[in-house]
């Protein structure tokens, strides 16, 4: 059996190797020239391959759909996933005791694993061709054809074209309007994993300062995936850093119904009211001539301090009380109008994609044409950081691979 997987990411190489281990004739078409640019460059070159939450807990992670992933996920997570890499001589290894990465710490090794072990099994990546058309002919997939007019015949396609950020590591729509032509729905798309940008000019102003831990929540009712906590970067146009990374894509959403979205910043969560008040009234009564900002600069970057007061200048025995209140306030709940996230080039993920109500989970094969099958990122799937993304990719694609194998 002939078996075209279009696309050479995780999604794409998990589902050409599982395929082609069980038998079939596999052919990965990539349009770069080279395999993999996506998952090399992951976890800034180190890979984030999983994370230690078990399987349930892990799937509820991407929201809504999470029963979707599970068939997937049985197949290629947690110690299923660790034994696999471990056979083929890359020791997943989870140093702060969540997060997976190789043990060498090279994302080249978990992408050589799939490089080296397809051959083996008789199957082979083609780079520079970009697939344009899959043909289809009484119902069934027939071939695949590449924007250099050369074709392929196939059984079975396995879509496998990532989704559209990034374009500079194959980030494109591609897989979208391959799918669309075949019939299946596409769920809007917005960038995912990425900086958000805010009105606040002062923000701007302090480019290239990171705080270590900050918490940021988006200041409307219930918001699910919120607040969230980490590093906080200050850009150009507004934040960036684990901090933000997930909640840029709920941003994104937002913007198209609101033109600013309120957000909250707590810059010190583990220093809280009482604390500062404290710590205030310990300024009062040692430190009266000091400058309020040269002692705020003692827990944060002086620039952001003197953001923070109303008068960068007074000292502390003429800061009135109202402003301490005021200071207190934008220390631990200071708000921010959202305006919008980075592009698709810096977005690491797309959320939204091909809708899952066309494809089967127990089989990534679609439920409208014969013999098309999806894995990864193209689907309507996305989960936050933490190497979710890169273990739904392996996972799907190993669903699609067996699957496409066996029908
Ligand atoms: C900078 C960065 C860091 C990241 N770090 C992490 C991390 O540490 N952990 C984590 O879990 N996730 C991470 N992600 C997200 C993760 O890399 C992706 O979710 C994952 O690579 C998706 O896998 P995929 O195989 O579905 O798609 P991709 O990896 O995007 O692969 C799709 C491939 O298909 C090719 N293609 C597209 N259209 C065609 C066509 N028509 N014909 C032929 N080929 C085509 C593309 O060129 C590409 O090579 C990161 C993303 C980025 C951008």
């Amino acid at each position: 059996m002939n078996v075209v997987v279009i696309g050479s990411g995780p999604a794409g190489l998990s589902a050409a190797y599982f395929a082609a281990l069980a038998g079939c004739r596999v052919t990965v078409l990539e349009q770069l020239s080279a395999p993999g640019m996506k998952l090399l460059a992951s976890g800034g070159g180190k890979c984030n391959v999983s994370n230690t939450l078990q399987i349930e807990e892990f799937a509820r992670k991407f929201g809504k759909q999470w029963r979707f992933l599970l068939p997937s996920l049985q197949k290629f997570h947690g110690q299923t996933l660790l034994d696999f890499f471990a056979l083929h001589q890359v020791e997943l290894i989870a140093d702060d005791g969540f997060h997976y990465f190789p043990r060498s710490g090279k994302s080249r090794d978990v992408l050589n694993v799939f490089l080296h072990e397809l051959p083996r099994c008789g199957g082979k990546i083609l780079c520079g061709k970009q697939v344009v058309e899959i043909r289809v002919r009484s119902g069934m997939v027939a071939d695949v054809k590449c924007s250099d007019g050369s074709t392929y015949p196939a059984d079975r396609v396995i879509i496998a074209c990532g989704g559209k950020s990034y374009p500079a590591l194959g980030g494109t729509e591609n897989g979208y309007i391959l799918a669309e032509k075949l019939g299946h729905q596409i769920s809007s798309l917005y960038p995912a994993m990425c900086g958000i940008h805010v009105a606040e000019k002062w923000v701007h102003e302090c480019a290239g300062i990171s705080l270590a831990d900050c918490q940021v929540r988006i200041d409307l009712p219930k918001w699910r995936k919120l607040p969230q906590r980490g590093e906080l970067l200050f850009t150009h146009h507004g934040f960036s850093a684990f901090a933000v990374l997930d909640i840029a894509e709920t941003v994104a959403r937002l913007k198209k119904e609101m033109p600013q979205i309120p957000l909250r910043i707590n810059f010190t969560p583990d220093t809280g009211h009482e604390e500062w008040a404290a710590r205030f009234a310990l300024w009062r009564k040692t430190q009266g001539t000091k400058k309020v900002q040269t002692l705020l600069a003692g827990y944060l970057p002086r620039k952001v301090a003197a953001y923070l007061l109303n008068d960068p200048d007074v000292i502390v025995a003429h800061w009135q009380g109202r402003d301490r209140e005021i200071l207190l306030e934008k220390l631990l709940n200071c708000p921010f109008s959202a305006i919008g996230t980075d592009s698709w080039e810096r977005a690491m993920v797309t959320a939204g994609g091909v809708s899952l109500k066309d494809i089967e989970p127990d089989s990534m094969a679609s439920r409208l044409v014969k013999g098309i099958y999806f894995a990864g990122e193209v689907l309507d799937v996305t989960g936050p950081c933490g190497g979710y993304n890169i273990t739904w990719a392996l996972a799907s694609g190993r669903c699609a691979g067996e699957a496409a194998s066996q029908a």
